[in-house]
């Protein structure tokens, strides 16, 4: 299957999760996550229709970005952030995914460049309870977003979560439906944005809201 042919697949795939769960197919943004993948395949998805990429590593993406700068592409960061890099990608993102420390933020807020606009970012929270994933825990939220509401060059949108692995459909949503609560019980009307969901567990991220579902694999094909 070529890019083009998965874009439609995944497309056809989120339409019809949501057509189960009375979502609109719009209200769920693809992120195609370019990862590892050339230039060339961001360009073949771009000619599809695709204008959001992740990427998690620094270098690589900055890279890409040099190559691609012709294209209207809004690039979103999704790796583990080490402090070293904050201002490069303060910097040559519009998004941050994985925030996951005040630290962090302030870091980012303060490197913002003032000829951009405030950097979209979602807090990373660790929804399986495992020590070695990093995020935040649902516990840490709250006092979390308080603070992140004060840095001026950032705009917290929501949050993001990468869930321990799981084959069942059921398995796979509580992890979700407990963020989401989580995020409600805030009522912050602001945070707008729920990053979850990848090639493995689309159907489960899309049924439990997620509103930017993250795609690699089912887009692009296996990363070696
Ligand atoms: C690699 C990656 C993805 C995409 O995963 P697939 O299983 O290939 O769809 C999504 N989110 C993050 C944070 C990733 O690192």
């Amino acid at each position: 299957m070529t890019i083009s042919e998965n874009i439609k697949s995944v497309g056809d795939d989120i339409a019809a999760y949501c057509v189960t769960c009375n979502r609109m197919p719009q209200s769920v943004l693809l992120l195609a996550v370019s990862k590892t993948k050339p230039a060339a395949d961001i360009s073949a998805a771009y000619q599809a229709g695709l204008r959001h990429f992740g990427e998690n590593y620094c270098q690589e993406a900055l890279l890409k970005q040099q190559q691609l700068s012709a294209f209207d592409i809004t690039w979103h960061f999704i790796g583990p952030i080490q402090s070293n890099k904050t201002k490069l990608i303060a910097r040559h993102f519009n998004w941050v995914h994985s925030v996951d420390s005040l630290r962090i933020a302030k870091r980012l807020s303060e490197q913002r460049p003032n000829d951009l606009p405030p950097l979209n970012i979602c807090l990373q929270v660790n929804v399986s309870q495992e020590a070695s994933k990093s995020g935040v825990s649902l516990v840490e939220l709250p006092a979390l977003t308080s603070e992140i509401y004060l840095l001026p060059r950032l705009k917290l949108r929501g949050v993001m979560a990468i869930p321990a692995p799981q084959q069942e459909y059921e398995l796979q949503r509580l992890p979700y439906k407990t963020l989401v609560k989580a995020v409600n019980d805030l009522n912050q009307p602001a945070l707008d944005t729920f990053s979850f969901g990848m090639t493995d567990d689309l159907k489960a991220a899309i049924v439990e809201g997620s509103t930017i579902v993250r795609v690699g694999t089912a887009l692009f094909g296996k990363r070696s």
